[in-house]
């Protein structure tokens, strides 16, 4: 029989980072596919209101949690299965940008980046993995960026998220015959708060370099996400996929 999308419709998918921007896009379309989504951020309000908003279209619940807190994620990926019996896909999608050129950058703004970036990918991916692979199926999906391939005024963020891509690497093999799979999206230039603060006319420098002329949306990268996290993609591990406009 072909594959489908069906899979989905009542998977049980954590989201970090998912109050607001790219995370908020890949929780509304999970949702429009009948999964039960966990709404997951370190900012209450915002699980609040999205949880509030997302509910009107199908499941989801709001926790929220710290992805570099062991004992929050712990407590994060416990009450889901809890709730909704299981973790078949974790999106690892919370994390930060501390921009600045590295003669100026402090050693703080290296480690807060990678901290959340990375250590924050591992704490879940681990305490996610412990439940998928006593039920022998599991989906993971890590955001790396575009910056992973070099960007200035980005050491930290380019090295944590080249971390992103070795990582998805290593664990895939380590793993897969748990039947458990891992890849990772890695964003151009999408529109959210992380690329609001960027001026206008850095903007349309950036937009003019973009071979498909426009920078992406939420929905641009939940697509593949859920392309991966679907049976979709039942024979790709280890893979990165750049969704960038041609970017690079
Ligand atoms: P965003 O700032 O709009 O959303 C990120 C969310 O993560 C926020 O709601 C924030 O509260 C949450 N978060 C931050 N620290 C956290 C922590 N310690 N624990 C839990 N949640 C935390 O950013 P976005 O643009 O939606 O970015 C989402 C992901 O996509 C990030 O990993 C980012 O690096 C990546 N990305 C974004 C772009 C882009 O152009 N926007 C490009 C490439 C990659």
């Amino acid at each position: 029989m072909a594959y489908s999308f069906e899979d989905i419709k009542d998977a049980s998918v954590v989201i970090t980072g998912s109050g607001r921007g790219i995370g908020k896009g890949i929780a509304e379309l999970f949702i429009e596919h009948g999964a039960k989504v966990v709404i997951t951020d370190i900012d209450a309000d915002v699980v609040k209101s999205t949880t509030e908003e997302l509910s009107k279209k199908g499941e989801a619940i709001g926790i929220v949690c710290d992805v570099t807190s062991e004992e929050q994620v712990n407590k994060l990926i416990d009450e889901t299965v809890e709730k909704f019996g299981g973790v078949d896909v974790l999106v690892n999608n919370a994390g930060i940008t501390k921009d600045g050129l590295f003669l100026r950058m402090k050693l703080e703004q290296f480690q807060i980046v990678n901290k959340i970036n990375v250590e924050g990918t591992f704490l879940c991916t681990k305490a996610a993995v412990n439940k998928m692979r006593k039920a022998r199926k599991g989906s993971i999906i890590n955001i790396s960026s575009v910056a992973r391939m070099g960007s200035p005024g980005q050491t930290n963020y380019s090295a944590s998220k080249a971390a992103v891509v070795g990582f998805t690497r290593s664990l895939s093999k380590e793993i897969a015959g748990y039947g458990i799979r891992v890849n990772c999206v890695a964003p151009g230039f999408v529109e959210t708060r992380l690329t609001d603060a960027i001026p206008d006319k850095i903007r349309d420098g950036m937009i003019d370099s973009i071979p498909l002329k426009r920078t992406g949306q939420p929905l641009d990268i939940a697509n593949p996400i859920l392309f991966l996290a679907s049976e979709m993609s039942a024979y790709m591990t280890g893979q990165t996929l750049d969704v960038n406009g041609g970017l690079a």
